[in-house]
């Protein structure tokens, strides 16, 4: 058995970012940026007013009531080829490039036009309301970074770069194959000794929310042939991830039967609960996880395994999730030399205390208790016992966070 540190480390360690592809830019949104990005126009390109009102020389305004008079008229988009000269205003909308001699845009409520005379009441010092050329940023900024992953707001600001597509990564394609001869797909017919396959689209559903791209194999039953048969459709991706098959049992097959058809196994079984016989390789040179088959072992090794593999694989830098605690609800036991990763509850308590209270039956086929989690509960090799109240690190699931 090595460590969960060893383990993700030499799982880590070969795998490098896909191709990237050139992408329209509304198609960007949360696909990981494969280039540094220059901006190609200066923002805004020229001084803009602010408001709608007038544009004005502060020096003409500093004593109000002042009246001017209006030499133009300058919608957002528009131009004045002129320049303002002493006693001039030109009416001016939000956007409109402010014209030549004009430093400071009065607002429109603090004026009353008559004709082609305007009588300004608040003055404004030179620059108010003005947003001055490069405010926001100047052409050749570089402004978005390679291996950031795209939100909304990185889409505006790269169309606000004027940049029209961009370099990204393509997503990786991860296949997933769930082996044994008890499970059936949600809804197919069903024997009396079988049960439903909850890992497949649990895994497709993780790969998805991971930004990568799943392609189900489907379900391989204990048979070496068929095993065989069906692993080797696994091709042209670029992670294939099995689950089930992997432990010591007659029938766990994946490691024997694959070990003679193109599998080279890097390393096997991990110190760590749920997820012990977790079995990392490369199957016909796709690198190849081999999750256990008990569906919390294979959520929870996807959480600390293949959502790392997956980030590599899509050229995000290695996640250094900021330490977490929480203080113990209950007490906890002493732990072996397995790392344990417990399901648990997060709770505030009435002084705003993070308090976390793991499920009391932790079996590694229960989806209800993992549903339930809102974090994980770590507790190291051989951690001692821990009393109510003390402070133990923790994985959050993280919540609804908004996506903008
Ligand atoms: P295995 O690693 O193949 O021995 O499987 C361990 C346990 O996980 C067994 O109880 C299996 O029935 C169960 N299991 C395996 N694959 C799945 C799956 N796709 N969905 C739900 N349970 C599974
Ligand atoms: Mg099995």
């Amino acid at each position: 058995m090595i460590s969960v540190e060893e383990a993700l480390s030499r799982l880590l360690a070969p795998l490098g970012p896909v191709p990237p592809e050139q992408l329209g830019l509304a198609d960007c949104v949360g696909r990981v940026l494969a280039e540094d990005v220059a901006a190609r126009r200066t923002q805004p390109p020229f001084a803009v007013s602010a408001m709608d009102g007038y544009a004005v020389r502060a020096e003409d305004v500093e004593r109000v009531p002042a009246t001017l008079r209006i030499v133009a008229e300058i919608p957002a988009g528009a131009g004045f080829g002129g320049r303002l000269g002493q006693g001039e205003a030109a009416r001016i909308f939000t956007g409109a490039p402010l014209p030549d001699g004009a430093d400071a845009i009065v607002i429109q409520e603090d004026t009353e036009r008559s004709g082609d005379r305007v009588e300004v009441r608040e003055g404004a010092p030179r620059g108010r309301y003005v947003r001055r050329a490069g405010l926001d940023f100047a052409e050749g900024d570089v402004l978005l970074h390679a291996g950031k992953r795209l939100t909304p707001r990185d889409i505006g600001l790269a169309a606000a770069m004027n940049r029209p597509w961009l370099f990204v990564y393509r997503r990786p394609r991860v296949a997933i194959l769930s082996t044994g001869d008890e499970i059936v797909m949600p809804g197919d017919p069903i024997g009396p000794h079988q049960i439903v396959s909850s890992n497949l689209l649990a895994l497709a559903a993780f790969v998805t929310a991971n930004g990568a791209e799943p392609v189900m194999v489907g379900n391989a039953p204990d048979d070496p042939d068929a095993l065989r048969h069906i692993a080797a459709a696994a091709r042209g991706v670029d992670l294939f991830v099995t689950t089930g098959g992997v432990s010591v049992g007659e029938h766990d097959l994946v490691r024997g039967v694959l070990s003679e058809d193109g599998l080279a196994i890097d390393f096997w079984e991990i110190a760590i609960r749920p997820g012990k016989p977790l079995m990392f390789g490369h199957y016909r040179n796709m690198p190849m996880i081999g999750l256990p088959g008990n569906p919390v072992s294979t959520l929870v090794c996807s959480l600390i395994f293949l959502r790392p593999a997956i980030r590599r694989l899509a050229g995000l830098p290695d996640a250094v999730p900021a330490p977490m605690t929480a203080r113990l609800g209950v007490p906890v036991k002493q732990n072996d030399r397995r790392q344990d990763y417990l399901r648990a509850r997060l709770s505030r308590t009435p002084d705003g205390t993070l308090e976390v209270a793991p499920f009391e039956v932790q079996d590694s086929s229960m989806m209800r208790p993992l549903a339930a989690s809102d974090c994980l509960v770590v507790r190291p090799p051989h951690a001692p016992p821990l009393p109510a109240g003390a402070e133990v690190p923790i994985i959050s699931f993280g919540g609804d966070a908004l996506p903008l």
